[in-house]
């Protein structure tokens, strides 16, 4: 009964809260003008911390910014990839670190669903219930928009991965109904894979209040406006966030957290080891100044590094990354800041420019996986950047390419679902696409190289690019023979 007053008066606060205005704020300012409206998330939650329940109201303003008329909104429930062990998104070898304590279950379910005020027509797209469809009650013409309610269940799994909690924290990463997006194949509508990082979405602007037991600190996407008592036990959360692909917060009790300002964005650092923590926090704050320097500012006004109960590494949300806690030590500073640089990096090639990461995984981490050199280079010297390149990078391809694994049939450019495992997939997509943007940098010379990231990074800066949209960048600049290697290479290898 606690739980249905929590969340009827947080349904009304979202009402409220996603009318303010914060165009003053935006993160556009400086970039070409986005002439599109794009989605609006107003979400309200209750986190019950005893059952790790999270019953949840989103208030979604859906545009249709194609050209089709849509009869039909489809969202992805990626939590339903981590209902039972058949489907949950690792591999065999991966499971016992996911899972140490053995499986445990986590879900989405949906309630209820509302379409402009009206109990609104909706399924669960196959059994595996990760993707939605709402019927629209009416056409949406290209250019309308139509107003989505859904009330929601999230069941968090004790789970190492992205989603889920560990005996520090609790990670709510790509946890609520998402759109999927609709661009010119249609429907983006793959599910959660084990492999790389599956997911693809537009930037929305998003209206978030979280309550939860009011012992916990909280790391989010965009900005918290206000923390505020809720009731004897819980605090309310109230944060924003304008023009991010996706929405995610990491709770824990015993957080501490440092902070420093570069260039005017906070940079936070969440950590549990005083001396490694505030390590994590001067990596990701160089990062920033270097990438600012090379590619163009980042847009937004905050930017944390999280330590978590994550045995993967490192992954990256807008405006926050999670960091395996287990590096937040003195023998492992090295990874430590490599993983950190290149999460932050993602925040250039993924967060602010996004791209398909199921079908093009290579743009994106190829890319960031050459920006973390760049920050060696810069903040270490050239040496440096070389021996990272020819003893991480180059050797590990080269390895591989020569191993009984190595098939020459694969390419740097697939899809996720074309690589037969992790190993094959990190070779080719991240070390075979570093390759690539060190032999484009060495092909074009140091001044069009950097024109043609900086180029990329304003123009599709809060869109989706693809492959074909970087060439043609390349091919712009005048340096159409290396546009013709570029194209070689994702197909041919390096
Ligand atoms: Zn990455």
């Amino acid at each position: 009964m606690k739980k249905f007053i929590a969340i009827v008066l947080l349904a009304a606060l979202a009402v409220v809260t996603c009318s303010c205005s914060v165009k003053e704020h935006s993160p556009t300012a400086g970039f070409p003008a986005v002439d599109i409206d794009v989605n609006r998330y107003s979400i309200s939650c209750y986190f019950d911390e005893v059952e790790k329940l999270l019953k949840g109201y989103e208030h979604l303003t859906y545009y249709n910014n194609g050209e089709t008329i849509l009869e039909d909104v489809y969202m992805h429930l990626y939590p339903n990839a981590f209902e039972n062990i058949h489907i949950a998104p690792f591999e065999p070898m991966e499971q016992a670190r996911a899972y140490p304590l053995g499986f445990d279950t986590g879900f989405l379910n949906i309630d209820s669903v509302y379409v402009e005020g009206q109990p609104g027509e909706w399924e669960y797209r196959d059994s595996s219930r990760q993707v939605l469809r709402i019927s629209l009650p009416r056409p949406v013409d290209p250019g309308e928009s139509t107003g989505i309610e859904i009330y929601f269940t999230v069941k968090f799994p004790r789970c190492y991965g992205r989603f889920g909690y560990g005996e520090d924290t609790v990670k709510a990463a790509n946890w609520y109904p998402i759109a999927a997006v609709f661009d010119s194949h249609g429907w983006n509508l793959d599910p959660y894979h084990s492999i790389g990082d599956p997911f693809y979405s537009d930037v929305a602007d998003y209206r978030v209040n979280l309550v939860l037991p009011k012992d916990y600190t909280v790391a989010a996407t965009g900005e918290v406006v206000k923390v505020k008592k809720y009731d004897k036990t819980n605090k309310e959360w109230t944060i924003k966030a304008d023009k991010v692909r996706d929405f995610a917060w990491v709770a824990g009790k015993d957080f501490s957290v440092a902070s420093k300002k570069t260039k005017g964005i906070t940079i936070k650092s969440y950590y549990f080891d005083r001396e490694t923590g505030r390590k994590a926090l001067e990596y990701a704050s160089d990062a920033v100044a270097i990438f600012n320097e090379c590619f163009g500012k980042y847009p937004y006004k905050t930017y944390s590094v999280v330590a978590a109960d994550f045995f993967v590494g490192g992954m990256e949300y807008p405006n926050l990354v999670l960091i395996s806690k287990e590096l937040y030590n003195n023998e492992r500073l090295f990874t430590l800041e490599y993983i950190t640089v290149h999460e932050t990096a993602h925040q250039w090639w993924y967060g602010t420019v996004g791209s398909n990461q199921v079908r093009e995984a290579w743009l994106d981490e190829g890319l960031t996986e050459y920006s973390t050199i760049l920050y060696f280079e810069k903040k270490y010297g050239k040496g440096t950047a070389r021996g990272l390149l020819e003893h991480l990078i180059k050797k590990r391809y080269d390895n591989y390419l020569a191993s009984a694994q190595g098939d020459p049939d694969t390419k740097i450019s697939a899809a996720l679902d074309e690589y037969r495992d992790s190993e094959q997939y990190h070779t080719l997509v991240y070390c075979g696409g570093a390759l690539i943007f060190q032999n484009l940098r060495e092909m074009m010379g140091d001044a069009d190289f950097f024109k043609a990231l900086q180029v990329y990074y304003r123009n599709y800066a809060f869109e989706n690019a693809t492959t074909e949209d970087f060439i043609r960048i390349v091919e712009s600049i005048g340096q159409k023979n290396a546009a013709e290697k570029l194209r070689g290479w994702l197909t041919l290898g390096v």
